[in-house]
């Protein structure tokens, strides 16, 4: 695809945890298997799937604050997974997080002047003026009142609260930022406002996203691309408008439908979904969601399939005929 900007191929993350009373052994829960994602510049990836299934992982290996066993992130033609994490300081300036809870990240007892201004500072030893200016330009473009910066972060509402961490990762002018979940706190209707926000800066910032939720219908409202993952796998790969207007995958589609619909006919989410999903400890043989498909034949209890479509818009499912397209 045009436009690369980071380009993961085959990461792989696995946590090893306890010993199995009856294995013997340790626990092995593989997080992300051999994940492949391209990001276009300027643009928003949008990470879809239930939770557990390796979204944050990958969010978080993207900016090191979690090591991947093994597979690349090419960024301008260097692996960000290899560099020595004392080499990634650069990058770290570059890549930014905001997370689901602002609160827990933003300390309490400092105002909302002074974390901004503790940051400018850290990565632009400016003159003091040019710190105060640059900090109320953050609150401005977030949509925050001047006086906030006298504030702490209780005083502001769970919306409000995003925007300052929002602004603080601005504050170093970044080119991309992982977004995990950061409207999934919030009411419906504060959630349009910041992705509204979000949208306008990448506009006027031409920042990258990668925007992880669990939400389908907050995805959609947000990303160029979307990319479906299902228990450490992506499952479909696609455009938006190219996903929305020909599904292949079946996880996929249960995803969509138990996106709620308006009133009066609101399909529950158990509709769609058929039974939990399974223990990433013990991750189901072939196609992992084989034992909730409603679609499910013989080989996709033994076999992972290939890859099928095209470069904006592919799934892996053995019921997707290459000479068609998507699934009958
Ligand atoms: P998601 O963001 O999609 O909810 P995560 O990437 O947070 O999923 O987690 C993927 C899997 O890895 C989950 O089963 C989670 O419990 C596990 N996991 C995440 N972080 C750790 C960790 N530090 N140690 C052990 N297991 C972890
Ligand atoms: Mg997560």
């Amino acid at each position: 695809m045009e436009n690369n900007y980071i380009s993961i191929r085959n990461l792989k993350k696995v946590y090893t945890s306890g010993s199995g009373i009856f294995s013997g052994g340790k626990h092995q829960l593989k997080a992300i298997d051999g994940v492949s994602l391209e990001i276009r510049k300027g643009k928003t990836l949008g990470l879809v799937g239930e939770s557990g299934c390796g979204k944050s992982t990958i969010g978080r290996c993207l900016i090191r604050l979690t090591e991947p066993d093994s597979g690349e992130a090419i960024y301008q033609g260097i692996d960000i997974m290899k560099i020595k994490k004392s080499e990634f300081t650069p990058y770290r300036k570059k890549f930014q997080i905001i997370f689901q809870d602002p609160y827990s990240s933003l300390n309490p007892r400092m105002t909302v002047g002074d974390i901004l201004k503790e940051i400018i500072k850290f990565h632009n030893p400016n003159k003091k003026k040019e710190i105060e200016d640059k900090c109320y330009k953050l609150l401005e473009v977030t949509g925050l009142n001047r006086n906030s910066i006298n504030k702490y972060p209780h005083e502001f509402s769970g919306g409000q609260r995003q925007r300052i961490a929002i602004a603080r990762a601005l504050a170093v002018e970044p080119e991309f930022i992982v977004c995990d979940e950061p409207v999934s706190a919030l009411d419906v209707s504060i959630q349009s406002q910041i992705i509204n926000l979000l949208k306008d800066l990448q506009k006027e910032f031409g920042i990258t996203y990668l925007f992880i939720s669990h939400d389908l219908s907050v995805v959609k409202h947000i990303s160029d691309d979307i990319a479906v993952m299902y228990l450490g796998k992506i499952m479909e790969f696609s455009e938006k408008e190219k996903l929305f207007s020909e599904l292949y995958h079946p996880y996929t589609k249960s995803l969509l439908s138990s996106v709620p619909k308006p009133e009066p006919r609101n399909k529950s989410r158990a509709e769609a979904l058929k039974g939990e999903i399974p223990s990433p400890l013990n991750i189901p043989s072939g196609c992992p969601f084989h034992t909730r498909c409603p679609q499910v034949i013989d080989i996709c209890t033994e076999l992972f399939p290939s890859k099928r479509g095209s470069d904006n818009h592919y799934a892996y499912c053995h019921l997707i005929n290459d000479k068609t397209s998507g699934i009958k």
